[in-house]
């Protein structure tokens, strides 16, 4: 051991001076370490559409054959910088703590999202790509090749140039629309006024972390920590609608109008483009292929689930009866209430009794832990970080797989609400990954409880959930992230593969062992009993059927506003209309979720991506031993097979690849009739009783 502090002592030298190195060199990968103000976030974007123009005139100014060496490389450095720009922009758009930085942050990613259509409609590079000869001997390299052709093709390059400037004209305003919708919703956080006796029902630590006003009022906003419990546990009926309304509402009417206009703008594109709407122009180059193929699995889905989501419902609506005769219907604000209290008191399950167990600092470790196991990676957390915000935390990612540990990255953690922050769960890239040239970096962007001084943030399970998923992302990011070309990273797949591994990791929530491994009691640091994570998996598991419902709401909706004209849309008609497509829950007034639908502008008509993803989420959990989640083989034949290749191959060859067949329905039907045991289980059992191990 004493043998190797020399070697220690070595390389903390080195890395001292390769920091004060960095320090003074130009940081082209992190804006928000040079760009103290607006101006000179500016001026580090230009830096890197001049980068950007520079690849290209290098890549133009080839006499002879075009190569992958001397065409591919210099358009791929080409996309990076603009990956990186973006990224950066969008960060400070997102996450900055000034409101002229988030508005700068804005301007350049416009600018840089415009520089981005530029490139797309580039017929000079495109005709170089275009002239490769597509390598016989590098499978990945040439399916960026082919994959980036097409989306030149489906861009319109071979349009002329009249109407490429229409098509540029149309992408820009679609992604300033977009920008403009998101910045609606995270400036627009509004209050809803609550007085002592509305607040029944809601945790002792969610009322004490309110003052009350001087007229004895309680103030809550439409943070999620405010909401979310709320909606839960809150037993005035009028509060949770008040809540219900004004969560829905932040950006209304501002967001419809924004709304419209971005649905014009993406129906004229598709108009140009030779597609009859948008939804088959943004489902071409997908898995699904096409529009027609989500109203099949819409359908598909919608025949295992709709009938159990309908018993559900019946079961529902019975109980609630009993404690209230006069009611008539469960609404759509009051469903997560009474499915609390149908879990109380028929499941023995009552969702406030898991939260002590579940602070977040702890969860933060815990799902990191339960990350290095599961991956074989390893995070060093890095206390002096320059970071756009205090509360951030970075990490240095090492894959443990190697000998010694090798540094594969870095992620940032950004999990509780700020004033002008973000309001939604997410996960982003920040630097693209480069073998041998640049390590992958990736964000979570989070509001969970928490964060402030005094509050231990007690997690609700399904915070605990999200915060698993968001984690399945940043991993597939990172781990996918580690080719030869910056363009081909795990969050380049096809869009509708991206919500698998996310999902899939969410199932990892159910193992008793990887709970009592970090959730201990916030006073007592008892671990979580196992009766009780007995009583919450068969609490979770109550109305997987609804979910499914919900989630072909949302993908009807995002799917109906791209396929029909949409100058006559009543978008809060439309909605109602497929809630009784898709749900039992009556309607509620005053409920305008289209002006925060966030996904609108991130997976426009694609939301089935959620639904095609948890078939393919849970087809791949099926494979993993259940009593050995993290040690057994599954799990490293999983990053090596789905997450590891990132883009370099079709997404539905990563699927084959893992399962040795394409997904199946039949994993999800069982799933959601999935009964757990509320005994709780002995360590030599199997944790659920879920569906047997499928032979391959
Ligand atoms: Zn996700």
């Amino acid at each position: 051991m004493k043998s190797r502090f020399p070697v220690f002592l070595a390389l903390a030298i080195l890395a001292i001076a390769l920091q004060s190195h960095a320090q003074q060199a130009p940081d082209t990968l992190h804006a928000w370490t040079v760009a103290k103000g607006p101006a000179a976030l500016q001026s580090w974007v230009n830096e890197r559409l001049a980068a950007e123009k520079a690849d290209l005139d290098k890549l133009l100014a080839i006499k002879g054959s075009r190569t992958v060496a001397n065409t591919l490389r210099p358009f791929d450095d080409a996309q990076n910088e603009l990956a990186v720009a973006v990224n950066n922009a969008f960060l400070l758009y997102s996450l900055a703590d000034a409101a002229p930085m988030r508005d700068m942050g804005q301007k350049m990613s416009e600018v840089v999202s415009a520089a981005n259509t530029d490139l797309a409609l580039n017929q000079q590079v495109y005709q170089a790509l275009a002239a490769i000869p597509l390598p016989a001997d590098d499978p990945a390299t040439r399916h960026y090749l082919e994959h980036t052709l097409l989306e030149y093709r489906l861009a319109g390059v071979d349009k002329d140039e009249e109407t490429r400037k229409k098509i540029h004209a149309l992408q820009d305003k679609i992604i300033n629309l977009s920008l403009a919708f998101g910045r609606n919703l995270a400036d627009g956080t509004l209050s809803v006024s609550a007085t002592r006796a509305e607040l029944e029902g809601l945790p002792d630590d969610y009322i004490a972390r309110h003052k009350p006003n001087a007229d004895g009022t309680y103030t809550l906003t439409t943070d999620s920590p405010d909401t979310n419990p709320v909606l839960d546990f809150g037993a005035n009926a009028g509060l949770r609608l008040r809540m219900y309304q004004a969560y829905h509402g932040r950006a209304y009417p501002k967001n419809n109008d924004v709304l419209r206009e971005l649905l014009i703008a993406r129906q004229d594109l598709a108009t140009i483009l030779g597609y009859t709407h948008y939804a088959d122009l943004a489902t071409a180059d997908q898995m699904i292929g096409s529009a027609a193929n989500v109203q099949k699995l819409i359908d598909e889905v919608n025949a295992v689930s709709h009938p159990a989501a309908r018993r559900e419902y019946d079961e529902l609506l019975a109980f609630a009866q009993k404690r209230q005769p006069d009611l008539k219907s469960i609404t759509i604000a009051d469903y997560r209430y009474w499915m609390e209290q149908y879990r109380r008191a028929n499941l023995n399950f009552d969702a406030q009794s898991v939260r002590p167990y579940f602070p977040y600092a702890q969860v933060q470790t815990g799902i990191l832990d339960t990350a290095s196991r599961l991956f074989h990676v390893s995070f060093k957390p890095l206390k002096d970080a320059v970071v756009w915000d205090t509360s951030v935390d970075t990490f240095d990612v090492y894959d443990a797989t190697a000998t010694p540990g090798k540094l594969i990255g870095r992620i940032y953690l950004d999990m509780h609400p700020r004033d002008g922050k973000d309001k939604w769960f997410s996960s982003s890239p920040v630097v693209p990954g480069v073998r041998g040239r640049q390590l992958p970096e990736g964000m979570l962007v989070c509001n969970f409880s928490g964060g402030v001084g005094g509050d231990p943030g007690l997690m609700q399970y399904d915070e605990v959930v999200t915060f698993f998923h968001e984690f399945g992302h940043l991993m597939h990011n990172l781990l996918g992230s580690q080719g030869q070309w910056s363009g081909q990273g795990g969050f380049n797949v096809e869009g509708d593969f991206v919500e698998a591994p996310s999902q899939m990791l969410e199932e990892m929530f159910h193992s008793p062992a990887i709970l009592q491994s970090f959730g201990k009691h916030y006073k007592t640091g008892e671990a979580i009993p196992s009766d009780l994570v007995a009583r919450m998996n068969a609490g979770s598991a109550y109305g997987r059927a609804r979910w499914l419902q919900n989630q072909l709401l949302y993908t009807s909706f995002s799917l109906q506003v791209h396929n029909r004209p949409t100058a006559n849309i009543d978008f809060d008609a439309l909605y109602q209309e497929d809630q009784k497509l898709f749900t039992d829950f009556s309607p509620v007034p005053g409920d305008h979720f289209s002006a925060s639908f966030t996904h609108i502008t991130g997976y426009a008509s694609n939301y089935y991506t959620y639904v095609l993803d948890k078939v393919i989420a849970i087809d791949f959990f099926s494979h993993f031993d259940k009593n050995n989640l993290l040690e057994g083989p599954a799990a490293m034949r999983y990053r090596r097979a789905v997450l590891e290749p990132g883009a370099t191959k079709p997404a539905a060859d990563l699927v084959k690849d893992f399962l040795g067949r394409p997904q199946s329905i039949s994993a999800l039907e069982r799933w959601m009739n999935e009964e757990f045991d509320t005994k709780p289980a002995s360590p030599r059992q199997p944790q659920t009783a879920s569906a047997p191990q499928r032979a391959e």
